[in-house]
This record gives structure tokens, sequence and C-alpha cells, in this order.
């Protein structure tokens, strides 16, 4: 029951959330399979020792941006944190677009592009994908002049299709319209390459959101960050509120950094595990689609993929469903997870399938 007082184009909308279902193998929010190494726990105990609880935190952040951009390797100024990707997504919409400004968004992708423009007052206008699932750039190109946009919304690798966007679409809609371009690489360091590859000059209106919640296996801390020029992170501080970011996330934000080897290590291994479950997918009676993030987007042939869902989860697995979003009928989408959850997986996928 919906209260009779809240907005009537919430009243409309259903939340976004995929069900957190308790079973034992859960591959359906793209998680890391494994926990932050033990120093990890050392150096936040430290950090968190230190820490003078009762003052607000420290409301640039400062330690930890210039951890992330040495990291990313680029300048403190150009580098802005917040609770997740998804604030920092709303930061930049209230700071970029706001309410009636239109934004752009390509067709199946991550819901909450359109879904927190939408909460935020903007109009959201939708292009379409190519076979590949790559964007239809001249589509997106036009969408954007036609209607003004503040905002073009570049997802690479996308979610939930794993495509890798073409360099290309970016720079089109660089040269070709006047929008701003938010790049979400959620999953851009399980990517063979960046829009952080491009010219940093581009960055005056690219905006790159990247987040701690994948490859640093931090999804339980809340922590991401956009990288773009001074002015444009100047800008969409303005789009948050003062000490948004606790102490404590500060501290496991810095001590994760310090174990940036494993990081890479742990990547590594996902993108090997990737490999593993594409081979053995390919054995059974399903169509994928090749993902260069940490997760596979398929479709069984013959099979209804809503059934099969439900089949999982009877055996102890949770993928995501995605067959009611927009382009995807039939599908689901897998994370990749430890060897033992991903033979599960298989295994469950093999008897209900063949
Ligand atoms: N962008 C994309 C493409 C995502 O898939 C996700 C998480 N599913 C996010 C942003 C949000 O991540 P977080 O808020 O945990 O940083």
């Amino acid at each position: 029951m919906t209260h009779p007082r809240l907005r009537p184009d919430l009243q409309l909308r259903s939340g976004y959330h995929s069900p957190q279902v308790d079973v034992e193998v859960r591959l359906n929010t793209n998680e890391s399979p494994t926990a932050p190494p033990p120093e990890f726990n050392q150096q936040l105990e430290q950090l968190i020792a230190q820490v003078s609880f009762h003052r607000y935190p420290d409301r640039a952040a400062a330690l930890l941006t210039a951890g992330v951009a040495s990291a990313d390797g680029v300048g403190s100024d150009m580098v802005v944190c917040a609770n997740g990707s998804n604030e920092i997504l709303q930061a930049t919409l209230l700071a970029f677009a706001g309410p009636g400004a239109t934004v752009v968004v390509a067709e199946p992708t991550y819901a909450l592009h359109s879904h927190i423009a939408q909460l935020l007052g903007c109009e959201v206008a939708t292009v379409g994908r190519h076979g590949d699932f790559t964007i239809d750039a001249q589509a997106m190109v036009e969408a954007v002049n036609a209607k003004n946009a503040a905002i073009a919304f570049v997802c690479s690798p996308n979610n939930p299709t794993g495509t890798l966007e073409p360099l290309e679409t970016v720079e089109r809609l660089l040269n070709e319209t006047d929008a701003m371009v938010i790049v979400d690489e959620a999953y851009g360091q399980f990517a063979p390459r960046s829009v952080l590859d491009l010219d940093r000059a581009l960055l005056e209106r690219v905006i790159v959101v990247r987040t701690f919640s994948k490859t640093w296996a931090l999804a339980g801390v809340r922590l991401g960050y956009a990288i773009s020029s001074p002015s444009v992170i100047a800008g969409i501080t303005q789009g948050l509120l003062p000490y948004h970011l606790s102490s404590l996330t500060q501290a496991a934000g810095l001590a994760a950094l310090s174990t940036a080897p494993s990081m890479a290590i742990r990547v590594a291994n996902i993108v090997e595990q990737r490999g593993v479950l594409v081979a053995q997918m390919a054995e059974l009676p399903l169509t994928q689609w090749p993902s260069a993030a940490n997760f596979i987007l398929f479709s069984p042939e013959g099979f209804d993929a809503d059934d099969l869902w439900q089949q999982l989860v009877d055996r102890g697995v949770l993928v995501r469903n995605c067959a009611g979003w927009p382009g995807l009928g039939n599908c689901l989408r897998v994370t990749v997870g430890s060897a033992e959850e991903n033979q599960r997986f298989l295994n469950a996928l093999r008897e209900v399938l063949q």
C-alpha cells in the first residue's frame, strides 16, 4: 500500500531491488566472491583506533581522495568520493541536470541511471543498442541533440550485458553534442580498456564513475567515486551533503587502497574464472554474450527464464532474473563467483537444462 501523500509519479513506480533471497550461492549482485585480505582488517583496525568519533569526519575526505586519485593516476582535485557510485550518480545529476532536464540512456542498461534521474525529476529519453549490445551511437547523438539533453549515459562494461563500449561512442558524443557524458565504469577494472585511456582533456565533459563495491570487494562499505576535471568535480561536490562520507567509510577506503596488489590478483582470478564459466556454458543449450565484466548475460534455449531462475533458487543458486528488463526477454545474468560457486551454478544449470 502506497501512502496517499507520496509524490504521484512515485506512486506508479516500484523501487529498484534484486530480491535478497537467503541461499548458499549468491551470484545475483556482482559482488566479489571473496572478502578483502587479512591485511585490510589489520589496517582498518589501526585507522579506526585513530578516529575522533565525537568530531565530524574530514569533509573533503582528503586522504582517501588523494589515495584514490593516485591509484588511478590523476590529480587529487580530479576525484570526489561518495557513499557508493549510486550517490555519485545522484550528486552528478543534481548538479548537472536537475528537475526538467533530459538525460539519455541506451537500454538495456543499469536500471539506476534512469531510476535516479526520474527520482530527481529529470526526463529520461531512451535509445536502443545494436545486436551485439553496443550503443546505437547515431541514435544517441540524435536523441541528445533533439532534446538538448544535459547528460548522456555510457555504461562500459554495460550492466547487465557485459558489453565493452567502443571508445568512439564517447568521442562521437563529445564531438557531435554538447551534453556531459557519464561513463559508468563500475566494472572498469575487469575490462581491457577504459575511457581514461583517451585524452585527459576530454574530462572537461566526461565524468568517469567507479566503485569499491566490485573489484575492491567492499560492497558492504558503500564507497564510490568520480574522476573528472577539477571544475566538474567541484560541481558534483555541490550536489553532495556536507560530511556525507563517514569516518568509518573513509578508513575502510584507505585500508583497501593499502591492499592494492591483492586487488589486482583478485581481479585476475575473477577474469580467469569468467573464462571457465564461458567455456562450460558454451556446452549447454543457451545463448551467452561476450562479457568484459564479472558477470555473464545468458538466455536458455527453448526454456523459460523465469522457470530456470526458480529452479536454480530451488537448488540453492541465486542469479539475476533480467527477463522483465527492456530488450532482455528470457535473459538471466550470473555473477562470476569462486570456483566452487561457479561449479555449483554449472551443476544446477546442467541438471535443469539437460
Ligand atoms: N553502476 C553500475 C553499472 C552498477 O552495476 C552498480 C552496482 N550494481 C553501480 C553503479 C552501483 O554501485 P555502488 O553504488 O555499489 O557503488
